[in-house]
């Protein structure tokens, strides 16, 4: 187990005493969440959750893990581009999920009536643990690539500073000044910008796409206001108004209120519970827009973890990158074992060996947002389950990545001060835009890392499993 911070981990006191510093400095920062009984207004605020003290995260990693974000938004741009990948890709899947069925279906639909825009903004983050495998030295693994309202670029641009605070109150001033500038909401509102200006009309506007229930708010009003800073106009719309009361012009130009959208941030609509057939209907006209859409429908597909398994069969990342072997390594480097479940021989031996060794996998449905993946006990019953039913074509089996624990203290409101084992997450965020054939920007913009205790096997901070962290880089 790593040894950082032993000299002060085990000190009740000073940890108290810390702690409660810790969280006045988190308020101070701007590191907030709304509370679940409030969750639409902002009376009452409480601090997002995070570490009391930085984790360690080897730099090899941490720098791998940038030096493979542009390669990760080629990819994933080329992805959204290739109709007949994600067409042959999904096939099954679609047959036995309804929820990326209706994806696919407007997707079809779009391209069928032709695509009125031909900018594309992608924000993505792409997830690592590092995975601390047989020969001992940790290796970077990709948990997964979010194409779709990534979150907590906003709260986590403030908590490098409360971390410094920490580190400064404990007399460790030399490792406080070693903490990175981070600042992906910057980086999210810079592809946004650009973005709008290429959709070239003044006086329209940035649409923020956002939930019924707005808890994570404040993440996103750092976006947003970076975005008023450039002289941005930014609205938020739930897709009930864009049902209600927007329309397309003639031009397919999306209007609401009055007011001209240039460009669609989507921070809803990722999983089934945000669509009813309204909401459906909303998400149809949107993408049939002239609207940049932040992701597409196309990019949304792109995301899909069958999307993922089937990156990792031989051949395919080379066929989606033809003559760039150098991406091409980078990007499988940051591979483990992804298998599909399909009705053939190869998918009745991989569910015989989960069912055997349980604890070597994960199995994951076609979602997002965090709770939804399968382990231990669990994976071997849904698996016995639906082992003889098409249904196991909804799922993707993983290897289990297997970071090396470490101590730390997980700050939670109303929550009591205890040390805990935990695992780590990193999270880069890449941004980029394409015009027709031309990529005019491929950044990356920033970093996340999140912190569970090892006894939850699935995370998500909005899932109220992971918190905040800060890269303390060793
Ligand atoms: P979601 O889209 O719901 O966030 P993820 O693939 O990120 O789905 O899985 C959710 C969480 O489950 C991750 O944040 C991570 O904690 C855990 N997890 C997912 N895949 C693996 C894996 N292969 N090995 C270990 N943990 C995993
Ligand atoms: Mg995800
Ligand atoms: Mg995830």
């Amino acid at each position: 187990m790593t040894a950082l911070w032993k000299d002060i981990l085990h000190n009740e006191q000073l940890i108290q005493d810390v702690a409660a510093i810790a969280v006045d400095a988190a308020l101070l920062e701007g590191v907030l969440m709304r509370t679940e009984e409030d969750s639409n207004v902002s009376d009452v605020v409480n601090f997002a959750p995070f570490t009391l003290l930085p984790s360690p995260v080897p730099s090899t990693l941490f720098e791998q893990a940038y030096a493979v974000q542009q390669d990760f938004n080629l990819l994933v741009d080329a992805i959204s581009q290739n109709a007949e990948f994600l067409e042959h890709t999904l096939a099954s899947t679609i047959q036995v999920d309804a929820f990326t069925a209706q994806l696919f279906k407007i997707h079809k639909q779009v391209l069928k009536e032709g695509l009125a825009q031909s900018l594309i903004l992608g924000i993505n983050r792409s997830d690592y643990m590092f995975d601390h495998g047989e020969e001992g030295s940790p290796a970077l693994k990709q948990v997964e690539i979010n194409t779709i309202a990534a979150s907590f670029a906003g709260l986590t641009s403030r908590t490098t500073a409360v971390h410094r605070h920490v580190l400064n109150i404990l007399g460790k001033t030399k490792e406080a000044s070693t903490l990175m500038y981070n600042n992906p909401a910057k980086g999210l509102a810079m592809g946004i910008a650009k973005a709008w200006e290429l959709y070239g009309s003044d006086r329209a506007v940035v649409m923020f796409l956002v939930e019924d229930i707005q808890r994570n708010i404040f993440d996103q009003r750092c976006v947003e206001n970076e975005l008023w800073n450039r002289n941005v106009q930014v609205i938020r719309r739930r897709f009930k108004d864009v049902f209600e009361r927007a329309s397309l012009n003639e031009d397919r130009r999306l209007f609401i209120d009055g007011q001209e959208v240039a460009v669609v941030y989507y921070r809803e609509g990722y999983v089934p519970k945000n669509y009813n057939k309204q909401n459906w209907e909303a998400r149809l006209l949107m993408e049939s827009s002239k609207a940049v859409k932040c992701p597409d429908i196309a990019t949304q597909l792109a995301g899909t973890k069958k999307v993922q398994q089937e990156l990792s069969q031989p051949g395919t990342l080379e066929r989606l990158l033809p003559n760039n072997t150098e991406s091409v390594a980078r990007l499988r480097a940051t591979f483990t074992g992804l298998y599909a479940l399909d009705m053939d021989k190869e998918g009745d031996k991989m569910i015989a060996m989960a069912i055997a060794d349980p604890d070597r996998f994960v199995l994951k449905p076609q979602r997002e947002g965090g709770g939804n993946n399968l382990y231990g006990e669990n994976l071997k019953q849904v698996l016995e389950k639906t082992k003889d039913s098409p249904e196991r074509t909804s799922y993707i089996l993983m290897d289990k990545i297997k970071p090396q624990p470490m101590m730390n203290y997980l700050l939670r409101a109303h929550s009591p001060l205890k040390i805990s084992e935990c695992v780590s997450e990193l999270g880069i965020f890449g941004v980029y835009i394409r015009q027709g054939k031309d990529l005019v920007m491929n950044k990356h913009v920033g970093h996340l890392l999140r912190t569970k205790a090892v006894e939850h096997d699935d995370g998500g901070v909005a899932a109220g499993v992971a918190v905040l962290d800060t890269p303390y880089l060793i």
